[in-house]
């Protein structure tokens, strides 16, 4: 008999007061028990409409079944099929708009939780024996991936599965992309990013790191001299974009991207780095997306004594995983809604003293079918602060469309593809954010499998 309970197995998490100083992991993820309990409220839908929300097709009822019979190596078999990042997406997803928004039994309660039994499952998985080495025939036909975040490993995984000899080219001096310089450990621990690369280099993966593709070799180099037959690129939308409003230059302003690579990359995150990053202070972050909540947790972390998030809508439009909104929030973050930025103040060396916002009312809904802010009349103020970091966005970087012939943009940056990842040129297929601009994890994995198919088909077509 099912458990009828309408509230989720509640995830165990550390303290607000304890975690909100140190960067360990907020949720800690449930026991045996409660994975199985809480699979028990699984229906066991025929039509299985979660899997409908989910973009790379996990068969949630199966693996759920599994875990509800405590069968955890059969339920890791079941996701595997389709998800090649489980530890990752069952962490990172935001699952109250894909797979968990299509649960019935969200319909009188909350829904079943995906996305916490995804990260059991996988994590359960991960502490077992070590990962076996590579048994998979190899066909020789070599292939080159560019970029190491989501997109990229998705894609290798998958041609490394078929037979390919892929070699992975990554511009900094780490694989995972956002996954590693992004998002902070508290959310998504690095050993877990690592683990997954350390499975595909086991399976015959070549990484190249600190090789910028575009200097130092472009992708056409890639295909007429070095030997690849077919390329897929996954650079992401790394590039920062900022509001255009005075005081952007001033000391003590950051792109939340520079912010977020010195605090992972750059170590920040270790108590007494010398990394040099603001600590302490009033910081003010300007967005409202998983980027800015990142930021504002980061700062806090580093010693903060205030954090404040401007955000130019309402609480209900904040485009945030709703977990991490809710974790911010018992954190003591402040949250100022319906309020946008005019211009940065400056101190009298060119630093930043507080940050002068208008009050915002919400008009009519705009092609993306939210209510368009509009600013009401004088209703400035100004929030004092010594550092601000812009999270409003970011855009892919030009550097591959400027190196490589023939490859179509669209005019904000993303490459041009077909429904199968094929660019403009012969031989080169994309995926992830550098087509889409910035989205989420799973959309760029499922872009990298599906270039991954596109791109066997391409190869065998090429061989007859
Ligand atoms: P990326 O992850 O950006 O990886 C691209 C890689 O390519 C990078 O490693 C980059 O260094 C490399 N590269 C770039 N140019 C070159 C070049 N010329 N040569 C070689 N390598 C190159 N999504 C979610 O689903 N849930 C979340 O909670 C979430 N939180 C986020 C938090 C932050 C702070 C950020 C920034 C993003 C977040 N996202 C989240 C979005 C998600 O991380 C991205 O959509 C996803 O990582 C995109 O994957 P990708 O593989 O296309 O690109
Ligand atoms: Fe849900 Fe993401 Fe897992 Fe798909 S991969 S089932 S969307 S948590
Ligand atoms: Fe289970 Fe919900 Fe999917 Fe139905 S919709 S099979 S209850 S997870």
């Amino acid at each position: 008999m099912a458990n009828l309970s309408p509230k989720k197995v509640p995830m165990p998490a550390r303290a607000p007061k304890l975690r909100s100083r140190d960067f360990l992991e907020v949720a800690t993820g449930y026991t045996a028990e409660q994975a199985i309990e809480e699979a028990g409220r699984c229906l066991q839908c025929k039509h299985k409409p979660c899997t409908g929300g989910c973009p790379v097709q996990v068969d949630i009822p199966s693996f759920v079944a599994e875990v509800a019979k405590g069968d955890f190596a059969a339920a890791y078999e079941v996701i595997s099929r389709t998800s090649s990042l489980p530890a990752v997406c069952g962490r990172v997803c935001p699952q109250e708009t894909q797979c968990e928004s299509r649960c019935v039994r969200g319909k009188n309660g909350e829904p079943v939780a995906i996305g916490r039994l995804e990260r059991f499952v996988a994590d359960w998985h991960n502490e077992q024996a070590d990962v076996p080495a590579c048994t998979i025939a190899q066909n020789g036909r070599r292939v080159a991936v560019v970029g190491s975040g989501p997109a990229g490993l998705a894609c290798a995984g998958d041609l490394l599965r078929m037979g390919y000899d892929v070699t992975m080219f990554e511009a900094l001096h780490l694989a995972g992309g956002v996954l590693v310089y992004g998002i902070p450990e508290f959310r998504l621990p690095k050993a877990i990013v690592q683990q997954e690369i350390r499975r595909l280099q086991k399976q015959g993966l070549h990484l190249q790191t600190n090789m910028v593709i575009g200097r130092v070799l472009s992708v056409d180099e890639l295909m007429e001299q070095q030997g690849y037959e077919a390329v897929f690129i996954g650079t992401g939308a790394g590039l920062p974009r900022f509001m255009n409003i005075p005081g952007e230059n001033l000391g003590g302003v950051y792109s939340a991207n520079e912010f977020l690579t010195r605090v992972n990359l750059m170590k920040a995150y270790v108590p007494d780095s010398p990394t040099p990053i603001r600590r302490g202070g009033r910081v003010v972050v300007v967005g409202g997306g998983n980027v800015a909540m990142d930021a504002a947790r980061c700062a806090l972390r580093l010693g903060a004594d205030k954090v404040t998030i401007v955000y130019r809508r309402s609480a209900e439009e904040l485009p945030a995983r709703a977990e991490e909104v809710e974790h911010a929030m018992e954190e003591g973050i402040v949250f100022r809604f319906l309020s946008n930025p005019v211009e940065i103040v400056a101190d009298d060396h060119r630093r930043v003293a507080g940050i002068h916002c208008v009050e915002m009312e919400l008009g009519e809904a705009d092609a993306s079918g939210r209510r368009r802010p509009v600013v009401k009349a004088d209703s400035d103020f100004i929030i004092d602060a010594d550092a601000v970091i812009m999270a409003i966005g970011t855009s892919p970087n030009p550097l591959i469309k400027s190196t490589t012939a023939g490859l179509e943009t669209q005019p904000f940056g993303g490459i041009v593809t077909n429904e199968w990842g094929a660019t403009s040129r012969p031989g080169v297929f994309a995926g992830g954010d550098a087509v889409t601009g910035a989205a989420t994890v799973i959309l760029a994995m499922g872009a990298g499998k599906t270039a991954a198919e596109a791109m066997d088909k391409y190869m065998r077509q090429k061989n007859q």
